[in-house]
């Protein structure tokens, strides 16, 4: 996507009904990580039943007058999932698969994610049900000024702070931000993240999440002893996430063997030419027209023998169907959800090391936060400074999460969660109740 087109590109990711949590309701699915963490950490009930409802749950019917002149009303949602330690924080997606229970259990979800990496925000997530692509750029202008109106009283630097998600990029994030300010009568950067850098967006922001991949992958192989230089990495996903962080780990010195997009995959033992791939896929090509190496599909590049897989496109790809052939010592989930519940216990029992997406892909909404702290300041950092200290929050994470599982015998993805879980109940100790 360019900055100022707002539509979605041929490449973007669009999950089907298939691929979300497919036959699960996704806020139950949630749920079942969530109490494994919570019986773990032996929560008091009163507790538990707090953390497991969201806040806030708005619906908002988003009337748009279309070029054709008729109007036609959208259905736009808003979910605040919990505040304790902070403004709400989590993206805007704008999707035909969107709903009420998909919408609650990303907006748990990024409440884990925010405390896992110990930053001071709570967790949200919104959504309109349309599909942009059939829209104009004037519609989807309109569409996101009303649905701003609409979930205005939420909205605000110290109460509800969105970012992109699924089909929304940072044009969108410009007019959220302009919507708000024109209702505030004057201008409130900090309203919104992943807006451009002119209008108060951070340096390295784009890169964050990739890179935040890098890093943790970088500290699993550490501590597992495995060497650095020559590690055979798998990417699935070349958009933001995993062009991003196939590019940085090369320049680390692993060799990226394959990389995919929703086309098919290409793969080559000995290494792809990253930067001839960079070329390709700059010009708008799909992979599946890259001949200088072996065509593959996604499926293929799941199980092949590599070191490190990072799915890094879509959610629920790793399945108790293909889990036990996985043959990658280490998986970085760069996705959201790429992992189901029931090929967890495959992995497990593998002794695959999965580094979990809430810990995994939170460079994102770390550079995110920087870029809250620096409209906030009114001051903002070379890129240097924002990559440094997201470097030394994912390995300090990092260490905390796997910590946390080894105390308590757990997997990774147990670990992440106890800590964060951990993190919020005590905060909500520390505030009491307010009756
Ligand atoms: P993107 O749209 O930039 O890229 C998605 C990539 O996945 C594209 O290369 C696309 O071709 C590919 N893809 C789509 N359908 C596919 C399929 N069926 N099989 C294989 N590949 C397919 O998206 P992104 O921003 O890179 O996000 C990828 C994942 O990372 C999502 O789960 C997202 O929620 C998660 N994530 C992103 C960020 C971020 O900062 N961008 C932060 C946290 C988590």
């Amino acid at each position: 996507m360019t900055s100022t087109d707002p539509r979605p590109s041929q490449n973007v990711m669009r999950p089907d009904k298939d691929h979300f949590l497919a036959a699960e309701n996704p806020f139950e699915e949630m749920m079942s990580r969530f109490d494994d963490a919570a019986k773990r950490l032996d929560l008091e009930p009163g507790l538990y039943q707090i953390l497991r409802m969201p806040e806030k749950q708005i619906i908002v019917s988003v009337p748009v007058l279309r070029d054709n002149g008729t109007v036609e009303v959208f259905t736009g949602y808003r979910v605040i999932y919990n505040t304790s330690r902070g403004p709400a924080k989590g993206g805007i997606r704008f999707d035909m698969q969107v709903t009420l229970d998909e919408v609650k259990a990303l907006a748990g979800w990024m409440t884990w994610k925010c405390a896992v990496v110990n930053l001071p925000f709570g967790g949200a997530k919104g959504g309109v049900i349309c599909d942009p692509t059939t829209m104009s750029n004037g519609e989807i202008e309109r569409l996101t000024r009303r649905y701003t109106t609409g979930i205005i009283e939420t909205l605000g630097p110290d109460s509800d702070v969105p970012a992109p998600d699924v089909n929304t990029n940072e044009r969108v994030m410009a007019w959220v931000m302009d919507t708000y300010s024109m209702h505030k009568r004057h201008t409130v950067t900090a309203v919104v993240t992943g807006k451009p850098i002119a209008m108060g967006g951070s340096l390295g922001r784009r890169e964050a999440t990739g890179r935040g991949c890098m890093i943790v992958t970088r500290e699993a192989l550490k501590k597992l002893k495995l060497p650095l230089k020559g590690t055979r990495v798998a990417v699935q996903g070349f958009g933001n996430v995993g062009s991003v962080a196939a590019d940085l780990m090369s320049r680390e010195g692993m060799v990226v063997v394959a990389v995919s997009d929703k086309s098919g995959g290409i793969y080559n033992p000995k290494g792809l030419d990253l930067a001839d791939v960079f070329r390709h896929t700059a010009q708008k090509k799909l992979l599946n027209t890259y001949a200088r190496a072996q065509q593959i599909s996604n499926s293929e590049l799941l199980t092949l023998d590599c070191d490190v897989l990072v799915p890094a496109a879509l959610e629920n790809v790793i399945t108790d169907e293909n889990a036990g052939q996985i043959k990658a010592r280490i998986i970085c989930e760069g996705a959201n959800g790429p992992t189901t519940a029931e090929a967890d216990k495959i992995l497990n029992q593998k002794g695959i090391f999965v580094i979990p997406d809430i810990l995994a892909n939170a460079g994102g909404v770390t550079v995110s936060y920087f870029e809250w702290v620096q409209d906030r300041g009114g001051y903002f950092w070379d890129e240097e400074t924002v990559n440094n200290r997201l470097e030394k929050i994912m390995v300090h994470s990092f260490d905390e999460v796997t910590a946390m599982a080894e105390r308590h015998q757990a997997d990774n993805r147990v670990g992440a969660y106890m800590l964060a879980i951990d993190r919020v109940a005590a905060v909500h100790r520390l505030r009491g109740m307010y009756a």
